[in-house]
């Protein structure tokens, strides 16, 4: 290999360029190539991941939305509800957490919902934050409006510097509350809470709201979809506390973008791309809790060997990468469901009444 420094000549980068991006032939080629334009690129194979999650997102929303619709009949054998929706749960995951440490067992009600957890926390520790940009149907949906701000004024905008970092603050915020009211239950009022009515049917008091959109709701989610529009990644970037959390554990993570300062000739293509805007040509390891590892970067580096992504001091391609979060992602998955870890205990009979009930008077959050 040439090791080509930012004094090296012309003809010699192109050589050395050509030589980088020989290997790459067919659907291999076709499956790491770019999609979009000079300076917001995306890795193809990302794209087409994380449209598989959101498909399959749509599936289980639809295959959820028979099983209420079916519950609110009475039409008892219902029909198969997929815990997958348990995804959406992130709040009732956490309290599933901290009362498996406190109790020893993991609880019947919404145990899918800390499963998905577990397993995306341990996907950030070995992964970076890999979730928000291979698997999160949020994270895609977000970069799909930003997509069409860019197809409407040309760019996407940024917040303006002193208004960012005070604004990146807030998930951390919000973050710190929750873990704050969580740790501050009792191990009893825990469980009370989560065997409570109002957590059993949380999956359906969730899916409801989106479906019956009050005003302030509709209002609330317009706003947000048009700041996304906007500004890349609004709701990752400022609001999303999930996102922080995973953050502050792929601090820990053994995998990072790494730049060759020797390669790099300066460019600045990896800081115009970046999502998280963290500035990569001025870096050797990035390891802040705002990369998401999502190698928009590497995809857009010109020169092959600037920029890669390490996992330890092992150099991986795109495609092992996107491999390892697929292959980590699925065996949490299978192997919750090996374990019995996945279904919940609640009876067809038990949802019926439950959603009577709420129908006559909505259960409220216990504790008001
Ligand atoms: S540094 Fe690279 S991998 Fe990390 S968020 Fe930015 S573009 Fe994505
Ligand atoms: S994209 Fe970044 S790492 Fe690659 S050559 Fe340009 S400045 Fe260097």
């Amino acid at each position: 290999m040439i090791a080509l420094g930012k004094s090296g000549s012309r003809a010699a980068t192109e050589s050395w360029k050509l030589e980088s991006f020989a290997p790459a032939e067919g659907w291999e080629r076709w499956l790491e190539g770019k999609v979009g334009r000079k300076g917001y690129q995306t890795f193809r194979v990302r794209l087409l991941v994380q449209a598989a999650f959101a498909v399959t997102c749509v599936l289980l929303g639809a295959q959820f939305a028979r099983f209420v619709t079916a519950a609110r009949e009475g039409a008892v054998p219902l029909p198969h509800r997929p815990a997958g929706v348990e995804g959406f749960l992130p709040i009732s995951g956490l309290l599933g957490l901290v009362d498996w440490v406190r109790n020893g067992s993991l609880n019947p009600v919404h145990p899918a919902a800390t499963m998905i957890l577990l397993v995306v926390l341990g996907l950030s520790l070995l992964l970076r934050k890999s979730f928000c940009s291979w698997i999160c149907p949020v994270g895609f949906l977000s970069e799909a409006l930003a997509r069409l701000g860019r197809g409407i004024f040309g760019r996407n905008f940024r917040i303006w510097r002193a208004l960012d970092v005070p604004l990146r603050g807030l998930k951390y915020f919000l973050l710190f509350f929750f873990v704050w009211a969580i740790l501050g239950m009792t191990p009893a009022a825990l469980r009370a809470f989560i065997e409570s009515p109002y957590n059993t049917i949380a999956d359906v008091k969730t899916g409801m709201f989106f479906v019956e959109l009050g005003s302030l709701g509709a209002a609330v989610l317009l706003g947000l979809s048009l700041l996304s529009v906007l500004y890349k990644g609004f709701w990752c970037r400022y609001l999303c506390p999930y996102g922080a959390l995973l953050g502050l554990f792929s601090w820990l993570s053994p995998a990072h973008v790494r730049r060759d300062p020797v390669s790099c000739i300066d460019c600045g293509l990896c800081d115009r791309v970046c999502m998280a805007r963290l500035p990569v040509s001025r870096k050797i390891n990035v390891l802040s809790p705002e990369c998401t590892g999502c190698l928009d970067c590497v995809a857009v580096c010109p020169i092959r060997d600037a920029l890669g992504v390490h996992v330890g001091r092992r150099r991986w391609e795109a495609r092992q990468y996107a491999a390892a979060v697929l292959a980590l992602f699925l065996a949490g998955y299978l192997g919750a469901r090996v374990f019995g870890l996945w279904e919940n205990r609640i009876g067809d009979a038990e949802y019926v009444e439950h959603l009577r009930q709420d129908a006559v008077q909505p259960y409220g959050h216990p504790g008001r």
